[in-house]
């Protein structure tokens, strides 16, 4: 499996998990275009590197940027919708609409949106593509507190799945991917909950005492042979990686 020169789109590369593969890809030899609502300050040559300020949630925007990413490097070859919130946390009956809304509109929407713009590119050119939408352990469990998030998640699981279904002869593989847990910003918000809103947060205090989580150089490096060994074209569309420390 060489991926070099392969081109991958990642949104929500800001900070997180995203902006650690988009380095991680970088270093691996890919060509990467990433985006966020704030601009990744990621650095390299223009050649290999596309960065954008671009919200998931506006359609346009999405397409936009795979537009770029083509006109920049010729193709796409990976597509990873990452970007996603966490927010409300909490009993549902304590949730904001507003909050509730935005959830759906970045973690379901955002991942259409996205998708959209790329399987319009493979019909376009032809040939083979890679999605991968960044799914949860939530998606496949119900945890109290995280309602938007686990429907928001099982939401992506499941268009995951139908778009499998849809594009069956055109040459793309789709994968709802759970990363495991990595130590980001959004693992501090889930730190930072009390017991009343999320009455799992002692599990997380514990984790982070242990330091037992995946690196985003780990979990790249597992995306990168998901979307490229041959070995892993018979994955299932709903997939899990191995966690760095067991
Ligand atoms: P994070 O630290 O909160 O980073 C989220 C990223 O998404 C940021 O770059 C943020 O940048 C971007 N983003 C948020 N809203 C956006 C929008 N509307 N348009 C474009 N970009 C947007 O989260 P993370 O932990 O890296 O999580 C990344 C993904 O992995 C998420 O889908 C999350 O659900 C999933 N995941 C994470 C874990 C974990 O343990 N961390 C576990 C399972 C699944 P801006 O604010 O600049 O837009």
């Amino acid at each position: 499996m060489d991926p070099t020169n392969k081109v991958a789109v990642i949104t929500g590369a800001s900070r997180g998990l995203g902006a650690g593969l988009a380095e991680r890809f970088l270093e691996r030899g890919l060509r990467v275009a990433a985006c966020a609502r704030r601009r990744p300050a990621l650095a390299d040559d223009e050649s290999r590197l596309l960065t954008r300020a671009a919200d998931v949630t506006d359609t346009d925007a999405m397409a936009q940027l795979c537009t770029a990413a083509v006109e920049r490097f010729g193709r796409v070859d990976l597509w990873i919708n990452n970007a996603g919130l966490l927010a409300p946390i909490g009993p549902l009956r304590d949730n904001d609409p507003g909050a509730f809304a935005l959830h759906m509109q970045v973690n379901v929407v955002g991942v259409f949106n996205g998708s959209r713009a790329f399987i319009r590119h493979l019909h376009a050119r032809g040939g083979d593509g890679v999605l991968l939408n960044i799914s949860s352990g939530a998606a496949r469990n119900a945890y109290a507190g995280w309602s938007a998030y686990c429907a928001g998640k099982a939401a992506l699981d499941r268009m995951s799945e139908a778009i499998a279904l849809e594009e069956a002869d055109s040459g793309l593989r789709v994968h709802a991917v759970a990363p495991g847990i990595i130590d980001t910003d959004m693992q501090t918000m889930i730190r930072s909950s009390t017991p009343e809103q999320f009455p799992r947060v002692q599990k997380f205090l514990d984790l982070k005492t242990k330091g037992a989580f995946s690196s985003p150089p780990f979990v790249a490096d597992r995306l990168l042979e998901l979307a490229f060994d041959p070995s892993a074209a018979d994955t299932p569309v709903l997939t899990s990686l191995p966690l760095e420390h067991v």
